[in-house]
């Protein structure tokens, strides 16, 4: 037995000792959870303890020092299982990743062990209500002051805010420079008094993501992940985990969109020996079985530390697109009965209206799309009219 396969093994039987295994019948929200947080802290802890958490992280900062094979190892045993493991999905996938390569080695013995730990949880503040897609035109500043920075502005789209202990914020710091270069990362505490979270209510009634408002919050000096001014490579670093976590995560076996979900719920209602249906379950095993091979390359060059390029918009993109299509061919198996409820309907219901959200979280298609063009294709630029300019010159709805 080779070490790879006693770590699979190992982790299967943790999971099976630890882990609800998939219960389609359970009650779920719109982040996939139906567990209390201190629940899935727990479960995260035990995670980590049990030496499955932070698989391919410096051991020096809480993680196991394992390489990528362990980690699809791990998350393919665990792809049979119901880990409450959503709110620290941002942080171990963004933020994490970035202060890793960026953060000082005070940044990074701070924050990477109680993050691994489930103890700490992290969010993402870069959308604005005028920064989407060119988040770049963000218009929360950050004043230098004598200790370190003053922030007042406003995010948008904060998926997890409301129980985030800290957060990862672009900035503006210089506006008489162009508007990729006069930005700052910083990490700031959410339990700051000048922090209002306010949370975003969606069709389903649930409030996944929130608005975040900062009104005069003081972060030290050391709170800048990376360098003063260049927060836009920081943030192309956290863009760029963003889409690898995104995109090559695979799909668990417990996502109600996938193929093992989808032939359930078809032999559940008899559809399956429909030929179109059968056609389209074919498919999509063949479509989610190449994004499972695409994502475990890019994770094994990620581990590696080769710079995977824009090839995680391409696996980002395939992510959004397939949940989609998979959203479509779930429509038709349950027919009326999308919109009549019932056990088993509930949770796959809640998908289908947050697939389309998968196509614009973490930039949307057209954005993917755009980047594979010009990045992978040499295709012609986006024109970009006002990236010479300085920030202060724009013309921009306040
Ligand atoms: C479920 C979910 C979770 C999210 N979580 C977070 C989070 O935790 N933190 C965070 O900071 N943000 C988060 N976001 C916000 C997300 O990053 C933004 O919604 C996204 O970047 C798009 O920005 P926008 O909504 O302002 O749309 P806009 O940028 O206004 O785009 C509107 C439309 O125009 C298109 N478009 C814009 N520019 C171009 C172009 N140059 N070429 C072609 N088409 C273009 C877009 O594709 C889109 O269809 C989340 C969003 C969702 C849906």
């Amino acid at each position: 037995m080779t070490s790879i396969d006693e770590f699979r093994t190992r982790a299967r039987r943790w999971l099976e000792q630890h882990a609800k295994p998939f219960d389609e019948s359970a009650d779920y929200d719109m982040e996939g959870s139906s567990v209390p947080l201190e629940e899935s802290k727990r479960f995260q802890k035990a995670l980590w303890e049990a030496g499955f958490a932070g698989i391919t992280w410096p051991k020096e900062y809480g993680g196991q020092g394992r390489g990528a094979e362990e980690l699809i190892a791990f998350s393919e045993e665990a792809a049979d299982f119901e880990l409450p493991t959503g709110p620290f999905v941002i942080g171990l996938g963004m933020p994490g990743p970035t202060i890793l390569e960026l953060g000082t080695e005070e940044q990074k013995r701070r924050y990477l062990p109680p993050m691994l730990r489930g103890e700490e949880i992290w969010c993402q503040l870069f959308s604005e209500p005028g920064a989407g897609s060119d988040v770049a035109s963000l218009q929360t500043t950050a004043t230098r002051t004598e200790n370190g920075w003053v922030i007042n502005g406003q995010k948008v789209w904060t998926s997890g805010a409301q129980y985030s202990d800290f957060g990862a914020i672009i900035a503006r710091t210089d506006p008489t420079l162009p508007k990729h270069k006069g930005i700052t990362m910083f990490v700031v505490d959410m339990h700051h008094p000048g922090v209002t979270v306010r949370p975003l209510v969606v069709a389903t009634g649930q409030a996944p993501f929130n608005e975040v408002f900062f009104d005069n919050v003081e972060v030290p000096a050391d709170a800048v992940i990376g360098e003063v001014d260049k927060g836009w490579d920081a943030a192309v670093v956290m863009l760029r985990n963003e889409r690898v976590a995104i995109g090559a995560g695979g799909r668990a076996r417990s996502n109600p969109l996938s193929y093992d979900s989808l032939l359930e719920l078809a032999r559940a209602r008899g559809a399956h020996t429909d030929t179109a249906v059968r056609r389209r379950l074919a498919l999509l095993y063949a479509r989610e079985s190449a994004l499972t091979t695409y994502g475990r390359v890019l994770h094994e060059e990620t581990t590696a530390g080769l710079q995977i390029g824009a090839r995680g918009s391409a696996a980002k993109l395939a992510g959004a697109e397939l949940s989609l299509w998979a959203a479509d061919l779930a429509q038709d198996i349950l027919g009326g009965d999308v919109v009549l409820g019932g056990a088993d309907v509930e949770r796959v219901a809640a998908a289908i209206v947050g697939a389309p959200g998968g196509a614009t979280a973490g930039g949307t298609n057209e954005i993917q799309r755009n980047i594979i063009g010009e990045r992978v294709l040499g295709l012609a630029k986006d024109p970009g009219v006002d990236r010479n300019t300085p920030f202060n010159q724009l013309k921009l709805s306040r």
